[in-house]
């Protein structure tokens, strides 16, 4: 029994690393656009953040010089205010939260927070200070309580259980028999898309960061579900400067600003109001999604008769 039980212990300490160095890595976005050829300048500082305050100046950028992405982009978040991008798929629109990640470097221009260049500043400095709701969440294969705990370590049940109730899962989550410590991922509960992502706000909340960035899932939510995590995002985002990623126009409603990329230029922006007035870029795409919205409210009202 002792030579079996040997080599078991060591196969559990080998899986403990193995869980540990996931969870080290700050967040699964990190760990797919990791770059290691950006590294920290030898005398980079930690980023001092005060207000939250977000400063594109005039940024280019290409992943291959061939082709451009963004053709000098500039615009500010202010503190605590909510800045949206939209524009035609492939646009750029994700490319500025990674270059906000400094998982690139723009070929010119800057990126100020704060009045800081972040190339200049510690990278893990940088991202403590950014809270990310990516398109797709990834579980770890625990408890759901764990894998919303990943948000900030030393959490207490009370404060989990808080996060959960602004994101707007904690009522799915004690309706199930073994409430927070249901086991999810490949070997247990399986959440929807919509799920998953109230799981990425909870986490987001709990880890309490000045600057969050919201990249909107591409696929279609319900209506009632969209309408719901609407609502949590609104919770999240508020008194936080926030930079929404938008693939659909129905959450950027409520945005101070909102910015239309197009080819790696802003070609409009203002807020909602001002922009249907414009009756340009945005308003075309607004009418547009109105439509693709209602085809697709009647084929579900379908389904259900079915
Ligand atoms: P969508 O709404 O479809 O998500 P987007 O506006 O967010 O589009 P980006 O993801 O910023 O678009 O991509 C802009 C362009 O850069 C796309 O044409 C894409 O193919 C290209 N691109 C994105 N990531 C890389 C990469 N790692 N290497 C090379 N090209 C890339």
């Amino acid at each position: 029994l002792v030579q079996l039980s040997m080599p078991l212990n060591f196969m559990g300490m080998i899986y403990r690393e193995i869980k540990q160095a996931l969870i080290d890595i700050d967040d699964m976005f990190q760990i797919l656009h990791r770059n290691p050829e950006i590294a920290d300048r030898p005398d980079a500082l930690p980023l001092a953040v005060s207000d939250g305050v977000v400063r594109f100046e005039n940024v280019r950028f290409a992943y291959d010089p061939a082709r451009p992405i963004l053709r000098g982009v500039s615009f500010d978040v202010p503190a605590g205010r909510t800045v949206a991008i939209v524009g035609p798929s492939g646009a750029g629109k994700s490319t500025l939260s990674r270059l906000l990640f400094r998982f690139y470097e723009p070929q010119a221009g800057r990126i100020l927070v704060d009045g800081q260049d972040i190339a200049g500043v510690r990278q893990a400095s940088l991202r403590a200070a950014i809270g990310m709701v990516p398109q797709d969440t990834v579980l770890f294969n625990d408890t759901i309580g764990y894998n919303i705990r990943y948000g900030r370590w030393d959490a207490t049940p009370a404060e989990v259980r808080a996060a959960a109730s602004l994101a707007q899962i904690d009522r799915f989550i004690s309706a199930l028999p073994e409430g927070y410590d249901t086991p999810v991922g490949e070997r247990g509960l399986k959440l929807s898309g919509g799920e998953k992502q109230r799981v990425a706000i909870a986490r987001t909340i709990l880890k309490g960061p000045p600057i969050l960035v919201l990249d909107e899932a591409t696929s279609a939510l319900d209506s009632f579900t969209e309408r719901e995590i609407q609502d949590a995002l609104d919770t999240v985002s508020q008194g936080r400067t926030t930079l929404v990623i938008a693939h659909r126009l129905s959450t950027v409603v409520n945005a101070d600003e909102i910015i239309v990329l197009d080819k790696g230029v802003i070609v409009e922006r203002g807020d909602h109001a001002t922009l249907l007035e414009q009756d340009g870029v945005y308003a075309a795409m607004w009418s547009r999604q109105r439509e693709a919205d209602a085809a697709l409210e009647i084929l579900q009202r379908n389904e259900d008769v079915v």
